[in-house]
């Protein structure tokens, strides 16, 4: 008999992990969830667990161990808590695939340690690649570690690029929805407030993606998650706003021919793949209806107003550090944003300030990244607080 695919899933209690264990759920002999971590939502960690029977469970903040525990006493459940123990819980050698569905830079060493442990990772936390792409493929290709995208336009990307010779891509083409703000001016997006940019149109995501979606950061962020999962140099990789989200990206070939990736906006449908891949398995989820969609439209991103996304090309062309200090800045900027302490068009002066004032460094390491992410955050609260 087929043996269950053991899955750690980094983040079971966000907008990615509850779809991940809503999929787990749907195959009960395929996959097996092993492993539920979050950072402090102890109450639907706890209901998660009862649920669906992992053997352990890590909360990241070590204050709500006690809850958590006390929850679960009456369950073979091991619980464990903080940011080392999550770490660890990454690198077992019960667990098959690790789900990166942390949000930030935080996800990043987890992913890491996963990597380096060989593990096959099911990658929804882009700030990931972005912080650190170049040391995760440098680690997969020594462990044999398998990245497979969760994000729906690298998930669209990679499957077009199936059994083609990677040679032959021209380039590739990223959709944006474009978010709630598409098509406002300049004097509109001055006093847009947090809860109206949390109104995306199409998706149902965690706050920070949510905001990143309004910037157009999100699709910055996603250039250069594109460059190290598919091997791109930044001119092969182009962003055209397309609202209606159901063409997830396309690839275009030497040939003449062009390649897209379609279906309904729903995350759990990359999930499934990147869980079941390299097999496909029959679901029940949403079917495109294409008579739904009668005007499929296409524009070029407005660079002027979203200032994120050439940042984040800049970011890309740089590279060494300068995607980890863009990705920091960025933390900063959207958290100060949240908070409603922020403007909308504040956002992108934060991460300029932020990349024009932090040390570049050309070749990283793990510690150089560690540094660059803490002052690439101190040089933006500077800028947040006119302390220049
Ligand atoms: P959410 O904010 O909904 O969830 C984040 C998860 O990570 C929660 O379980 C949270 O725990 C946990 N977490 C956050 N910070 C820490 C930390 N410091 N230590 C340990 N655990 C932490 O985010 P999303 O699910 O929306 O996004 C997750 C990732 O997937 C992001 O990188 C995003 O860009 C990417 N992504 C998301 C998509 C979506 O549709 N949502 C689509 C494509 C990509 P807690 O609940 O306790 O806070
Ligand atoms: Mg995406």
């Amino acid at each position: 008999m087929l043996k269950p695919k053991r899955i750690a899933i980094l983040g079971s209690t966000g907008s990615i992990g509850t779809q991940v264990l809503d999929i787990i759920s749907r195959y009960p002999g395929r996959f097996r969830p092993e492993v539920l971590t979050c950072k402090s939502s102890a109450d639907l960690l706890i209901e998660q667990a009862r649920r669906y029977k992992p053997a352990r469970v890590v909360i990241a903040n070590k204050s709500l161990y006690a809850r958590v525990k006390d929850g679960l006493k009456d369950l073979p459940v091991e619980v464990m808590a903080g940011n080392e123990e999550l770490e660890y819980a990454a690198t077992l050698d019960e667990i098959d695939m690790v789900v990166a569905a942390m949000v930030g830079y935080a996800g990043m060493k987890p992913v890491l340690a996963a990597v380096k442990a060989g593990k096959n990772i099911a990658l929804a936390n882009k700030e990931t690649l972005v912080v650190a792409g170049e040391l995760i493929l440098k680690e997969a290709s020594k462990t044999g570690s398998k990245i497979v995208p969760i994000d729906s336009e690298h998930s669209a990307i990679f499957q077009c690029l199936e059994g083609e010779n990677k040679k032959s891509v021209e380039k590739i083409v990223l959709t944006a929805s474009g978010g709630p703000f598409l098509g406002y001016s300049y004097e509109q997006l001055q006093n847009v407030t947090a809860a109206e940019a949390l109104k995306h149109p199409n998706w149902d995501m965690g706050d920070k993606i949510t905001i990143d979606s309004a910037t157009l950061m999100n699709k910055g962020l996603e250039a250069i998650e594109a460059k190290w999962l598919f091997n791109l140099p930044p001119e092969k990789i182009e962003v055209v706003i397309h609202p209606q989200s159901v063409i997830h990206s396309l690839v275009y070939f030497y040939d003449g021919s062009v390649k897209a990736q379609m279906g309904v906006p729903d995350m759990r449908i990359p999930i499934l793949y990147a869980l079941s891949y390299p097999e496909r398995l029959q679901s029940d989820l949403p079917r495109l209806d294409l008579y739904k969609y009668e005007n499929l439209t296409f524009k070029e991103p407005d660079r002027k107003i979203f200032r994120n996304l050439p940042l984040a090309f800049e970011a890309l062309k740089t590279g060494g550090n300068m995607p980890c200090i863009l990705n920091a800045a960025n933390e900063v900027a959207v958290h100060g944003f949240l908070e409603g302490k922020t403007g909308f068009l504040q956002m992108p002066d934060v991460v300029e300030h932020a990349m024009s004032k932090t040390p570049f460094v050309a070749d990283i390491t793990l510690e150089i990244l560690e540094a660059s992410d803490y002052e690439s955050r101190e040089r933006a609260k500077d800028y947040l607080n006119q302390k220049f």
